[in-house]
């Protein structure tokens, strides 16, 4: 169990430490992609009700205040997926 445990972590270190020189070698593709991904894991709120189409960059949005439900955090590539679109009032 101990052996599978230290091969384990050997293998994650081995793998980050790979990652890591693959980001090295392209700095500036992997500066895009992490721009890229922050932008899609951005944080934004959204009510489930059931007129509900948008999603909010402010838990505080005007647009959520006749909300029926309880607010909800997701990522923006979430709020995506379930075909919201940006609110106009806050982004
Ligand atoms: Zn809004």
């Amino acid at each position: 169990m101990k052996t599978l445990v230290l091969g384990i972590i050997g293998l994650v270190l081995v793998s980050s430490t790979f990652i890591l020189k693959e980001s090295n070698n392209q700095p500036a593709r992997s500066q895009i992609s992490k721009i890229q991904q922050n932008k899609k894991d951005a944080v934004v709120y959204i009510c489930k009700g059931p007129k509900s189409y948008a999603y909010h960059s402010r838990s505080r949005c005007s647009g959520l205040n006749n909300c029926s439900t309880e607010i909800y955090e997701v990522n923006e590539s979430e709020a995506l997926s379930m075909r919201r679109t940006a609110c106009q009032k806050c982004h």
